[in-house]
């Protein structure tokens, strides 16, 4: 039977739309050796975000024509390279945007209401915590928006209906979007939000975008939420900006190193939330990617062309 690799388990859903088509190899590991080893006869690729499709293995794999991912971000692919030599990139543009901005309003919330904190106090027996008056209303505050496509949009969207937010929005792309201020520099928003919530993929344009001197225009009462992709954010410099209280706290769904380390300085701060870059890994969402994955390489090895295909220009395709 024909092989199609699985970079790590994919729901159950996903597995079936391969039943009885294509033999599944599961990595067994992250690395880029193991991928090497077992990429020979593979056709095609499902990718989560544990491995980046580097020139190597496609070498390593001259059957692969279709790498398919289970999510939105393709930077743990090089696509160049995958161009290069025919082999089609996908996606699942949008299908996880409501998970993530869901996510981004519970990271909003709990920063704003100081949950971590409050969480920690009453499991120690600090009552008193109560008093301190660290929790803050989100009702009516600015959320400013660094991208504005198809999560950051929702975003936009859910904020200003659920808190009667603010909304303006940094995003050189996007020319209007209804009920928000779009600003002409990163500066403008960052310097006048209460919130600044990144939406951006990440690419060499987008590398550090928030660096040292962004961090410094923000507001020292503000919050920073980044549930796009950790090398977006200059970690080194969030941390200084923690440490000097130049912001009020941060909430981070991934990061520059990942896992990152026990030992990353971030952990160390009260005003600090962290999730394992979980926002797209909802039950809903992670059967609709699968399925959504497994549908375009099977599509595809089956003689049709998949929904989403990012590399679609440079493959010449419609
Ligand atoms: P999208 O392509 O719909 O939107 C991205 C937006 O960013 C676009 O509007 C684009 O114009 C804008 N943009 C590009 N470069 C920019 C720049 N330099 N400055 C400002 N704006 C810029 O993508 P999306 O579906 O909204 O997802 C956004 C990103 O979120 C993904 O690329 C991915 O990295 C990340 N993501 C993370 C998770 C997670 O689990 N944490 C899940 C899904 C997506």
């Amino acid at each position: 039977m024909r092989k199609v690799l699985i970079s790590k388990a994919i729901n159950p859903a996903g597995m079936k739309v391969l039943e009885g088509k294509f033999e599944p190899v599961i990595l067994p590991d992250s690395s880029e050796e193991t991928a090497i080893r077992l990429v020979s006869d593979v056709e095609g690729v499902i990718l989560r975000t544990n491995i980046r499709v580097t020139r190597k293995i496609m070498d390593a794999g001259p059957h692969i024509k279709v790498i398919s991912r289970t999510g939105v971000g393709i930077d743990n692919v090089d696509v160049a390279a995958a161009t290069e030599k025919g082999i089609l990139v996908c996606n699942t543009p949008g299908l996880n945007a409501i998970s993530v901005a869901e996510q981004t309003l519970a990271l909003l919330l709990s920063l704003a209401k100081q949950l971590r904190l409050m969480d920690k106090s009453v499991r120690e027996g600090n009552w008193k915590m109560r008093y301190a008056e660290r929790a803050v209303d989100v009702e009516g505050k600015t959320l400013g928006l660094i991208g504005v496509g198809r999560i950051g949009s929702l975003v936009a969207l859910k904020c200003r209906l659920a808190f009667n937010m603010k909304v303006i929005a940094y995003d050189p792309y996007v020319k209007h979007l209804e009920g928000v201020e779009l600003c002409s520099t990163i500066d403008q928003v960052v310097s006048q939000a209460d919130f600044v919530s990144i939406h951006v993929p990440y690419m060499e344009e987008t590398h550090h975008l928030v660096d040292a001197r962004v961090l410094s225009l923000m507001k020292p009462d503000s919050y920073l939420i980044n549930t796009a992709r950790g090398a977006v954010v200059d970690e080194k410099a969030l941390i200084e900006a923690l440490e000097h209280e130049s912001i009020a706290g941060a909430a981070l769904d991934v990061f520059e190193k990942e896992p990152p380390s026990p030992e990353n300085p971030l952990f160390r701060f009260d005003n600090v939330v962290t999730a394992p870059h979980s926002s797209a890994l909802s039950r809903e969402c992670v059967m609709k990617v699968a399925v959504t994955a497994a549908q375009a390489v099977v599509d595809f090895l089956e003689g049709r062309q998949p929904k989403y295909v990012y590399n679609k220009d440079g493959l010449g395709l419609k």
